[in-house]
């Protein structure tokens, strides 16, 4: 199978880039950050330059450039959601996570349907509309039926404060047929980590079905096959040298645009995190500032792939990472099965941001950003080539202002206290200000009034 996956990834074609590319000259970098503004992406070897370009004057010019293409793409929005955990069994053995099987003292355990739904309402009182479903990879325990009733559970939950609209998926990599039971029943992304490119490292780190690399690497093929077209992809980072996986997951990237006609929906960006009865140490630790540079380049090299960030990072690092690229982010996350609203002991690793969403909210406002609950494009059918065809024209830019406004507005309606409420409408008033369509821009504002009479639910 080697020979296949090829295609997607080639370790020596990548090595031979990163070595070709060693300390580039700073005309070479002023190009490659040039061509980067053009907002028409970057090739594998135009992201060798970057990886490997030293020096403050090239890094504070990177770091300029990915914050202009991260504000004419996505505009001020942020968009927020929560990790559900629905069952920590595990066949696999990966050495950086606490759910492995050779945790053999845990006590596991899944969310029957009744539980389901009340972690679900929890996550809607505490104002998410948006949910990221995790499941231990367990043939028995967490077979794609099972799979499949969890998401019927979550859909079913209506509460006076809303519901959760988009559900996107992680689930260990499977077959095209239970990648069509995902598709039928409604998810949003389909979510899988590569968490290393790097072959040999990969074999290391994985006992179990899991560590079948091909099956791994080839799982988005078959979930766009299965019909699923918002696919997002990642790499765990620690793992391995941070540079060759950036230059494997851009290569991935181009793979799923050349094959499948559309590029990834998302890439996330976790960092390997400190969790319970693992011993393993990151061979390759990555540091803050290279962290920042990775997420700088991945803004550049994939403009129109949406990028997201968990609370496996700092708050601080968070806020650097919200101006240089990231579009998506999980608050108040709860990393154990079942775990929100009661203590657990069984968390998959350790977050490094535990402030509530209204502090996370606040602080964005702070900065700014405006909070967006929206989950409009897939509900109105604008997904994969569909979302890309307008997302890079720069279209959709259109949509996500309003949207955001207006999931904005439902937020404050319904779970913000008084001072937040009085500065995320002084926020709101301004963006919906920057509207530049005249006919869009009323219709916002009269969504906005209905909003406050307790209509729910409004999106273009
Ligand atoms: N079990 C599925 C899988 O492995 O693909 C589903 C997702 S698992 C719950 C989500 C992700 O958490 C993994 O893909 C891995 O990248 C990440 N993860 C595991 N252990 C971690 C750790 N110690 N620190 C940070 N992220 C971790
Ligand atoms: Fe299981 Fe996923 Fe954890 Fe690996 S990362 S042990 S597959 S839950």
């Amino acid at each position: 199978m080697e020979n296949d996956t090829l295609e997607i990834v080639n370790e020596s074609k990548i090595s031979g880039i990163l070595d070709g590319t060693k300390d580039p000259s700073f005309e070479e970098v002023k190009r490659v950050l040039k061509k980067a503004r053009e907002k028409k992406g970057l090739s594998v070897e135009e992201v060798g330059v970057l990886v490997n370009m030293k020096g403050e004057e090239n890094m504070k010019e990177l770091f300029r450039v990915a914050s202009l293409i991260k504000n004419e793409i996505y505009g001020e929005r942020l968009v927020f959601f929560a990790p559900l955990y629905a069952s920590d069994y595990c066949v696999n053995d990966c050495e950086y996570c606490n759910f492995h099987a050779s945790n053999k003292n845990a006590k596991r355990s899944r969310l029957s349907m009744e539980e389901v739904r009340a972690q679900t309402e929890i996550l809607i009182n505490m104002g998410h509309k948006r949910v990221l479903l995790e499941f231990g990879e367990d043939p028995v325990q967490a077979d794609i039926d099972y799979v499949v009733s969890v998401i019927d559970a979550i859909y079913s939950v209506k509460t006076p404060k809303g519901n959760i609209r988009r559900i996107n998926v992680n689930i260990a990599a499977t077959t095209t047929e239970d990648y069509r039971k995902l598709k039928a029943a409604h998810i949003g992304t389909y979510q899988l980590f590569q968490e290393t490119y790097h072959r040999e490292t990969y074999r290391k780190l994985h006992k179990g079905p899991k560590a079948d690399y091909d099956r791994q690497i080839t799982a988005q093929d078959r979930a766009l096959e299965a019909g699923i077209d918002d696919r997002g992809l990642g790499v765990l980072f620690g793992l391995y040298d941070w540079r060759f996986e950036i230059l494997s997951l851009i290569s991935h990237a181009e793979y799923l645009e050349k094959s499948g006609g559309v590029g990834p929906h998302t890439i996330s960006v976790p960092r390997l995190c400190e969790a319970p009865t693992v011993n393993y140490r990151p061979e390759y630790p990555i540091s803050d500032d290279d962290f920042l540079k990775a997420i700088a380049i991945i803004r550049l090299a994939v403009p129109y792939t949406g990028m997201i960030i968990s609370t496996r990072e700092t708050a601080e690092l968070r806020r650097k990472a919200f101006k240089i690229g990231i579009s998506q982010t999980s608050a108040a996350s709860v990393t154990t099965t079942g775990g929100y609203g009661k203590k657990s002991a069984m968390s998959q690793f350790e977050s490094h941001d535990k402030r509530n969403v209204e502090e996370v909210i606040e602080d964005a406002v702070e900065q700014n950003l405006l909070p967006s609950f929206c989950t409009a494009c897939y509900r109105m059918g604008r997904t994969g080539e569909n979302f890309m065809g307008i997302a890079k024209p720069g279209e959709i830019h259109e949509f996500c202002r309003p949207n955001g406004i207006i999931t904005f507005a439902e937020y404050l309606e319904d779970f913000a206290p008084r001072e937040l409420k009085d500065k995320g409408y002084r926020l709101i008033n301004h963006f919906l200000g920057l509207i530049d369509d005249e006919r869009l821009k009323k219709k916002t504002a009269e969504h906005l009034e209905l909003v406050k009479k307790g209509k729910r639910d409004l999106f273009f």
